[in-house]
């Protein structure tokens, strides 16, 4: 992905392909056997950008986005114009009331205080939406399926929360196997048989990135993946995705390194035989985790380049024997990417791809690709 006609920098490169997101929707949208697909935007987008994906999803058709946060939400709003519905995963603390109004920003409800609170605040804004967040064996945000019910049996409660959808997150979602995904989804499916009956018009989502892909029952009316939008493969069963993320470093230097010789602190990797060494302008303080030291790999020219010894701050050093034709200073290696894969990467670092992606550094410099660049 060099580019010629771009002065290479001292510093990493982040390409961030918007025709390739763009893609990705809808391939996702395709499998979402007949449920509308929304984005999950939060964390900046997983730390890509959330106004230049967000406004990317939209020309593809999403009309439904959620983010994590009222300021996330905020964001949103103006890239995205006045129609999209914005989802808050995080919910509505005290004192927030107004930055949900003025932005016209759709909290996720997880217990009964934040829709009193919720009920309250929207008294004067008839339109205010809202969504309920269920709990089905995840245990980290959500209200008992039992409190769900009675809050939307007990009151005209459509009427003075504006609640429109009630969702429910997967724990195991990205194992398909785990017996723990068909005792949520059969909870979620039989709260929303019944409130179903009773409330016309209220809709219903289970599914991230790999629910989708688990099947036509964990579909329901609207699906909200985030991960696979951006290239990463969550699950087994995902289909192949478009790479979104490119990240690469120029070389800074070359070093010839005989039998004996150690790289970086603390000495920790020591030269079994001559190798040929580039240092590159890319660590830890980029989002190029410590801990994928003598672990990960970059590719130049094709071929897989081990990191030797630790990752520092600012730099890591590559063994480019096997690449020696394409050494140059300022030559660019791939540390993500078509050549690199993000799953793989992740776990090289021992994490994930999702934890890559939203520690991307703000010294990495940017570049969007469009469907015409
Ligand atoms: C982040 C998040 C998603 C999206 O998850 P992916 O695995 O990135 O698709 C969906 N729902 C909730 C509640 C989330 O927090």
């Amino acid at each position: 992905m060099q580019n010629a006609a771009q002065d290479v920098l001292a510093r990493p490169r982040l390409t961030i392909d918007l025709a390739a997101a763009a893609a990705n929707y809808a391939l996702v949208k395709e499998r979402a056997h007949g449920a509308e697909a929304g984005a999950t935007i939060k964390a900046d987008a997983y730390g890509l950008g959330a106004e230049p994906l967000a406004r990317a999803f939209s020309a593809a058709g999403c009309t439904t986005f959620f983010v994590a946060n009222a300021e996330e939400g905020a964001r949103a709003r103006a890239a995205l114009g006045a129609t999209p519905a914005i989802y808050v995963y995080n919910g509505i603390l005290e004192g927030e009331a107004e930055t949900f109004l003025a932005h016209d920003l759709r909290p996720i409800l997880n217990d009964a205080w934040q829709v009193e609170l919720w009920a309250r605040a929207r008294a004067q804004s008839a339109h205010a939406r809202a969504a309920l967040h269920v709990d089905t064996g995840i245990n980290r945000l959500g209200m008992a399926t039992a409190l769900a019910r009675d809050i939307l049996e007990s009151r005209d409660a459509l009427n003075d929360t504006g609640v429109d959808l009630v969702i429910s997150h997967l724990a195991c979602a990205d194992e398909p196997a785990a017996p723990h995904n068909a005792r949520q989804r059969d909870a979620f499916a039989a709260l929303a048989d019944d409130l179903r009956a009773r409330h016309d018009g209220l809709r219903f989502s289970l599914a991230n990135s790999a629910g989708v892909w688990l099947g036509a029952d964990y579909a329901f009316d609207l699906v909200r993946p985030g991960y696979a939008l951006y290239g990463g493969h969550a699950s087994p069963l995902s289909p192949a995705l478009q790479t979104v993320v490119t990240l690469e470093a120029p070389i800074l230097q070359l070093r010839e390194l005989s039998k004996g010789d150690a790289v970086g602190y603390g000495a920790s990797w020591r030269a079994e035989h001559d190798v040929l060494a580039a240092t590159v302008a890319l660590g830890y303080a980029d989002g190029f985790l410590r801990a994928g030291g003598g672990r990960g790999y970059g590719v130049l020219n094709g071929v897989k380049c081990p990191i030797l010894g630790r990752i520092s701050m600012d730099l890591a050093t590559l063994d480019i024997s096997q690449a020696r034709s394409a050494a140059s200073p300022g030559a660019l290696i791939e540390f993500l990417g078509a050549n690199a894969d993000l799953d793989k990467a992740g776990a090289a670092a021992g994490t994930i791809g999702y934890e890559l992606l939203t520690g991307l550094g703000p010294r990495c410099a940017r570049q969007y690709l469009t469907a015409s660049s």
